[in-house]
Formats: structure tokens, C-alpha cells, sequence
């Protein structure tokens, strides 16, 4: 006889592994207990030695498949207590802290009791088990049960709490179980005060969406507003309502089937698509010029029913739609709606019928979005499925805050080697978004413990995350570092890679404050987390009316045409008495000037489209990207210097500057020529893939490790270009795998600045 006292460490609960060890243990023939504590399991076993080894190892190679184990502790323990049988005892507070699952999209075995009918939760739309459900959008405090997430509301009827204590059960010890006598009830509220409720609210909804009507949607982590996707009059209102000209929208499929009728999936897309997390993925229409209200782009938002409700929602049986846009339902641009009366009021407006249920969110979550990039998940944003999980990091980074930027706000807290990346939460620019981030920061340091000891930002000092982590850091008495933005994405992608050593930065995006005082996002930059130096960049274009031009790109085109030495402004989508008045802004001091990729995007954008407004920021290069008629580079026969429009640089305080002039004046000349828009989208993004390999031949010589990152990677064809043409000529090249390469990946560069440069 042997008797070990063992700890557990990592997403150990909520997934199943109490009954998984019960069961473990009945089988072995172990004796003893465990427990979850708020800093994973632990628990006393007792068996014959061989018992305990077998116990042991299948513990470590078959644990349940949601749980991800960080580490097993195990201390002999002398003397024997002599138990009889294997218990689960209650959970144990103590200061520790614990890991919290994400959400889980629904597992099959529920999917399918949900359409049985013989089965006592036959579409009851909050079903859920060990392996599935909610877990961080209910969850108040830690260790995860019952009574500390918002199902506490929801006391378990008989049947419930047999199965919940029923160590054979698939719900055992399943916190958010519950079923239609004693969980939480869906319901139908109509606009159109004549029909306040439905008998089923399922049927109501797919009557309205069949309608062509709006219907808002309460899901697991927020509000959606849906509606028929191939009802092209229903979609134009819904954008209409929701002021959302061109972005492109979203969809959820009834089935994978229903996905094959609409696109070209290849084998990962389609695990993607199945995966827990249940994310949007990006892919590629089936017919490129079809859908265009859905999306622009040959590509489109997908995801498949990822709760009981959503399948409901969807299913066949009253005939609704099998496709719908499901859009997150904000308000310009204010974060996802939470609440039953907080929805009816504020999207009173857009939607024509309500589908609502009474569990609460505790902690908004948003979809996340990705696209399958060489094999594997490339992320535009990480969230719902993912967050809170942390990454496990090779570095020490207790207590470091890194608050991000300002665009696609988010945060990463260390503790100590693991780092805990918030939900999404938007782009901070008003009060709303910026509340939400310091109540999701909040509740981050409550479940996780965490204690900042140092706080890690931007350089830019209007942003709202740089202006917290001032206050913050002042309060609290701790230090703050701020770091330079696009250094942070070049850190960002090295942490993402455990690249330790110097290494050579391609940073491409829509805007940074440079160490200069002027607009980046062009960059060339060679270093390490300690420091770095910028070498190369692009010519910067002047930006009359500073932020004006991001909305009106025609400004931006007037802008390059001006330098470029184009005399004939009628290649400007403005009218001359408004060049005439633009072009007095054109002097230095009048307006600012970006040496930025994103903003080059917006002026060619607007010159090959005769489009003086962009809708959403980055709409210019997702218009170029569309226009090509190519996805990749490798669909190209002939090779891309051939393409390439004609390259110039010049030196420049000691750097190495792209000339856009020679180039813009070839774009005008291939205009006037009547070329077509999709060739010249195709030659831009052609030269600058041919620029970043000129510019790392000559300045990168040493063969430096290149990290690609910033927001303009993930425009599909400059990501893929880029790689192919770097690694042809020996370099290694990497980007992003776990992080988003846009300003959402931002923190996880400023924690590992912030690491390496933490004073002593
Ligand atoms: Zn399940
Ligand atoms: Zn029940
Ligand atoms: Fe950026």
C-alpha cells in the first residue's frame, strides 16, 4: 500500500475531471478524495503501488479532452488514512488561484439529445454537460461551482440533481446543468406591441427572420442582430438600421453542408469550423462576384450554431432560413449589450422581434475570427472559445499589466509564467468601450489573482489604455514603461515565436506614434525586447486634415498625387474647388504626416475605385485585396518582379525610405490608360511585396530572423507574397500563430518589453 498526497495544476475544472478521476479511480482500485481549490485539484489517494502507477499515468496520458494539464505534484504521504472509498469533497478556498475554461461550443452528444424526443431535455435550449456550455461568460468568482456563477439563480429540480451527483453521469458535477423544470427559459418579445410572447419562441423567430425581419438575439457572451442572409432586401435594411454601409457581415450556417453550398473549405477550414471554440473563419466564396451584400471580398465570415439556442434557432422543423447574418449587436461601435432591457430599448430601433432568455451574462464575449493560414489558425480576433485561457510563457511576468493599444483594445496580465489575454473589447474611443475595459480588467485580477506590479503601454499619450495605465500605475505606486507601437508588434511576434535573439521587423499597419513624434506604420525595424532601431521606412505621406483623411481616403490620394508630381487632379474622386482648398493644407505645418502602409492603401484605394470615403478603417486594403484578381501570389504564372511597379529609395537620416512617387505616377499614367482597377490593385500589392524583399536584402545582410506583424498582414495576398518571396531568397520568416498580428497583439509585445526591462 502507497499514499501520495497530489496537486493538479491547469484547466482542470469544469471539464469533467472530478467524475474522470472518480472513474479513474474505481477502476484502479484507489482509495481517498479530491477536491478543486482555487489553485486547481488536489486530493489524497491510497492503493497498491502498481495501482497508483497505472492511475498515474493514465492521468497524464488520457486526461478528459477539454482539460489541458499544466502540472502533477505528487508528495508520499507515510502513514496510511485507511480510506475505504474514492470521494469528491467540497471545493477548498484558499488564495491560490486557478485556471477558467472558455466557453464551449455544444458537444455531439448533446446536440443530438437535444432533437430526441424521447429525451427529457428535447429542445430545451440551455442544455449542456461536462464537455460543453458556458463557462467564462457565467462565472462571478473562483473555484468554478455552481454557486459562484450565475446558474446559482437556478436551483437543480430532482432529476438534475441526480444526475449532477451520479458519478456515472455524462452531467456529473456539471456546473451550468439544468433542464426546462428547473433552468434558465428561452422567450419571443415582438416589436410590434400586438404580440408581446410566443408559445414558441423558436417558431416566432424563424417566422420573423422568414419575413425578412430583424431579429435580436441574446446568445452566451452578447447580443447578435440577425436576419435572413440570402433575403438581400432584409440584409440592406439590417445595414440600413445599423448604419453599417459595406463592412462585411458575418454569417452562421445550419450545417457544414450548408457551408460546402457556399464556399470552398479545404480540411483544416473545416476543423475550424467544428473546433470547440466554434470561431468565425474566413473563407472563400464558391463564386467570387456572389453575396456581394454579405461581403465585398471573395472571402466571408462563417460560423456554425455553437449553443442549443442557436440550433433551435436554426433548425429545420418550421422551415426558417439555413443561413443568417448574425452581426454583434453594438451601437457605433459601443460594446456588445448585456441586458433584456438595455437590448429592447437601445435596438428598439434596428431590430423587429427580440429572442431572450433570463441567465445573466456575467462577463461579455464576443466571436472570435480567424483564417486558416499555412495548416493552421491565424487570428484577427481572439475571444469567445478562447479567452480566459492563458498562454503559458518561457518567461517570469507576475504581475507585469500590459494595457495595450487603442484599436482593438486588450490587455495581458502575467502571473507567473502564465499570460492572461482579455476577451475582445474594440476600439477605445468612447466612454462605453473604455468602461468595459477597465470592468474586464477588473474581473481579471479578481478570478486570477492578480496583483500589477508593474504597468506597460503605449507611447501614445491620447490613448485611453495609456491614460489608465498612468492613473493606475501612479495609484498604486508601481512602476510604468511605455513602449513604441510598433516595436510592441515586433515584440509581439517574437514572444509569439519564443524567438529570443535580434531579429529584423517588417511592421505594417494604419497608425503609431514613432519615437519622433510623427505617424509610422511602414516600418523596417531591427532589435531585440531590449531595444531597437528603425532603419528603413516608407516615404510619409501628409495627411490634410489629419484624422479627416482616415474617413475621407480621397484626401489621401490628392496627397500622393500632389508629391508625386501629378499634374492632372481629375484622378482624384474630389471636385477641383475642393483640390484647390486641399492642397493649401499640403504644407508641413498644416498637416501630419504617416509613413504608413495602411494609409498608402487608402489613397491608391481611393484613386483605382474613384471612392472618397472609406465606411471603416482598413476598408482600403480589404477593397485592394478584393480587387486582385489573384488570392495568393502563387496563382501568379509569371514571376513578381515582372509585375512590380518601378522601385526607388532613398537614404534619409540614416534610413533606408521607399519613394511611393515613381510608383503613384505609374498607378495615374496605368488609370488614365484605362487600365483595369483589378490589374492595378494586383501591380500594387505586387510591388510591395517586391519592396519588403528589397528592403531586407539590403538591410537585413546578416540574415536576421524576420518577424512579420501589424495589421496590414492580415491582407491574405502581401501575407502570403511577403513569406514566399523572403524565404526563396534565405530568409526565415515568421508570424503570428497565437496572437493577432493586429493591434490586438499589441500587449503581448508590451509584457515581453516589459519583462527583459523591469527595473531590479
Ligand atoms: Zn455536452
Ligand atoms: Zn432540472
Ligand atoms: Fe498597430
Amino acid at each position: 500500500m502507497r499514499c501520495i498526497h497530489i496537486l493538479i495544476q491547469g484547466i482542470v475544472q469544469g471539464v469533467g475531471f472530478r467524475p474522470f478521476l472518480h472513474r479513474l479511480a474505481q477502476t484502479h482500485q484507489i482509495h481517498g478524495w479530491v477536491r478543486n481549490t482555487s489553485g486547481g485539484l488536489e486530493g489524497i489517494l491510497e492503493g497498491e503501488n502498481d495501482a497508483l502507477k497505472c492511475f498515474l499515468l493514465e492521468l497524464e496520458t488520457s486526461p478528459p479532452p477539454l482539460s489541458s494539464i499544466e502540472k502533477i505534484d505528487t508528495f508520499p504521504i507515510k502513514n496510511s488514512f485507511g480510506y475505504t472509498e474514492f470521494t469528491i469533497r467540497e471545493s477548498h478556498i484558499d488564495t491560490g488561484s486557478t485556471l477558467v475554461s472558455p466557453d464551449i461550443g455544444i458537444c455531439p452528444e448533446c446536440a443530438s439529445e437535444l432533437f430526441t424526443p424521447s429525451n427529457r431535455r428535447y429542445r430545451y435550449p440551455f442544455i449542456n454537460c461536462t464537455n460543453c456550455g458556458p463557462r467564462y461568460t457565467i462565472i462571478k468568482a473562483l473555484p468554478y461551482d455552481r454557486k459562484r456563477t450565475v446558474m446559482e439563480a437556478f436551483p437543480m429540480c430532482e432529476n438534475c440533481q441526480k444526475e449532477y451527483h451520479n458519478i456515472h453521469d455524462r452531467r456529473y458535477h456539471a456546473q451550468p446543468d439544468c433542464c426546462s423544470i428547473c433552468g434558465p427559459q428561452a422567450f419571443y418579445f415582438s416589436n410590434d406591441s400586438v404580440s408581446k410572447t410566443a408559445d414558441d419562441p423558436f417558431s416566432a423567430s424563424q417566422k420573423l427572420l422568414s419575413m425578412g425581419g430583424i431579429l435580436a438575439i441574446k446568445g452566451i457572451g452578447g447580443f447578435h442582430l440577425a436576419c435572413d442572409a440570402r433575403n438581400v432586401d432584409a440584409v440592406t435594411r439590417l445595414r440600413q438600421r445599423k448604419h453599417r454601409s459595406s463592412k462585411p457581415l458575418a454569417i452562421m450556417c445550419r450545417s457544414l453542408e450548408v457551408v460546402h453550398r457556399i464556399c470552398n473549405i479545404t480540411q483544416t477550414e473545416e476543423q475550424l469550423l467544428l473546433s470547440p471554440a466554434r470561431p468565425i473563419v474566413l473563407l472563400s466564396k464558391r463564386e467570387k462576384n456572389k453575396l456581394s451584400h454579405l461581403s465585398f471580398s471573395s472571402r466571408l465570415g462563417v460560423m456554425l450554431p455553437y449553443t442549443p439556442l442557436h440550433m433551435l434557432l436554426m433548425d429545420q422543423t418550421y422551415g426558417g432560413p439555413d443561413t443568417l447574418i448574425m452581426t454583434s449587436a453594438n451601437i457605433s461601435e459601443c460594446p456588445v449589450i448585456l441586458d433584456n432591457i438595455e437590448a429592447v430599448t437601445k435596438l428598439g430601433e434596428i431590430a423587429d422581434g427580440f429572442l431572450l432568455h433570463n441567465r445573466v451574462i456575467q462577463n461579455r464575449c464576443d466571436d472570435s475570427l480567424l483564417m486558416e493560414w499555412e495548416g493552421r489558425a491565424y487570428y484577427f480576433r481572439k475571444s469567445r472559445g478562447y479567452a480566459p485561457y492563458p498562454l503559458l510563457f518561457n518567461q517570469n511576468v507576475d504581475g507585469i499589466f500590459a494595457m495595450g493599444a487603442e484599436q482593438k483594445a486588450s490587455f495581458a496580465l502575467g502571473r507567473d509564467f502564465h499570460v492572461f489575454f482579455s476577451p475582445h473589447i474594440g476600439d477605445m474611443k468612447n466612454a462605453e468601450t473604455f468602461s468595459h475595459y477597465k470592468e474586464t480588467v477588473e474581473t481579471y485580477q479578481k478570478l486570477f489573482c492578480l496583483k500589477p506590479s508593474l504597468y506597460v503601454c503605449d507611447l501614445h499619450p491620447d490613448y485611453l489604455s495609456t491614460q489608465e495605465a498612468i492613473h493606475a500605475a501612479k495609484e498604486l505606486n508601481v512602476p510604468l514603461i511605455q513602449v513604441q507601437h510598433h516595436w510592441a508588434h515586433m515584440a509581439s511576434c517574437m514572444a509569439d515565436n519564443s524567438l529570443s535573439s535580434s531579429c529584423f521587423g517588417i511592421i505594417w499597419d494604419g497608425t503609431g506614434l514613432g519615437t519622433d513624434g510623427t505617424i509610422w506604420g511602414g516600418e523596417f525595424l531591427i532589435g531585440d525586447y531590449q531595444t531597437f532601431s528603425r532603419i528603413g521606412s516608407i516615404r510619409p505621406i501628409q495627411l490634410p486634415g489629419a484624422d479627416k483623411a482616415i474617413q475621407e481616403i480621397g484626401r489621401i490620394a490628392l496627397s500622393l498625387i500632389h508629391d508625386a508630381g501629378v499634374t492632372d487632379p481629375s484622378v482624384v474622386p474630389l471636385d477641383s474647388d475642393k483640390c484647390s482648398l486641399l492642397i493649401k493644407l499640403l504644407s508641413p505645418t498644416l498637416s501630419p504626416k504617416a509613413s504608413s502602409i495602411g494609409r498608402l492603401f487608402d489613397g491608391v484605394c481611393a484613386l483605382i475605385l474613384q471612392k472618397s470615403y472609406a465606411d471603416y478603417e482598413g476598408e482600403g486594403a480589404a477593397r485592394i485585396e478584393s480587387l486582385s484578381p489573384v488570392e495568393t501570389p502563387d496563382s501568379l504564372t509569371q514571376p513578381l518582379q515582372k509585375l512590380s511597379y518601378p522601385l526607388h529609395f532613398y537614404m534619409e537620416n540614416k534610413m533606408r525610405i521607399f519613394d511611393t512617387r515613381p510608383m503613384i505616377f505609374d498607378i495615374c499614367r496605368d488609370l488614365k490608360c484605362n487600365i483595369s482597377a483589378n490589374h492595378i490593385a494586383l501591380r500594387f500589392m505586387v510591388t510591395l511585396c517586391c519592396m519588403a524583399l528589397n528592403q531586407c536584402l539590403f538591410l537585413n545582410q546578416k540574415k536576421l530572423p524576420v518577424v512579420l506583424s501589424g495589421g496590414v498582414f492580415q491582407n491574405r495576398f502581401l501575407l502570403s507574397g511577403i513569406t514566399k518571396l523572403l524565404r526563396d531568397n534565405g530568409f526565415t520568416v515568421y508570424t503570428h500563430k497565437q496572437v493577432s498580428t493586429n493591434d490586438e497583439g499589441i500587449c503581448f509585445g508590451q509584457l515581453a518589453i516589459a519583462q527583459k526591462k523591469k527595473p531590479q
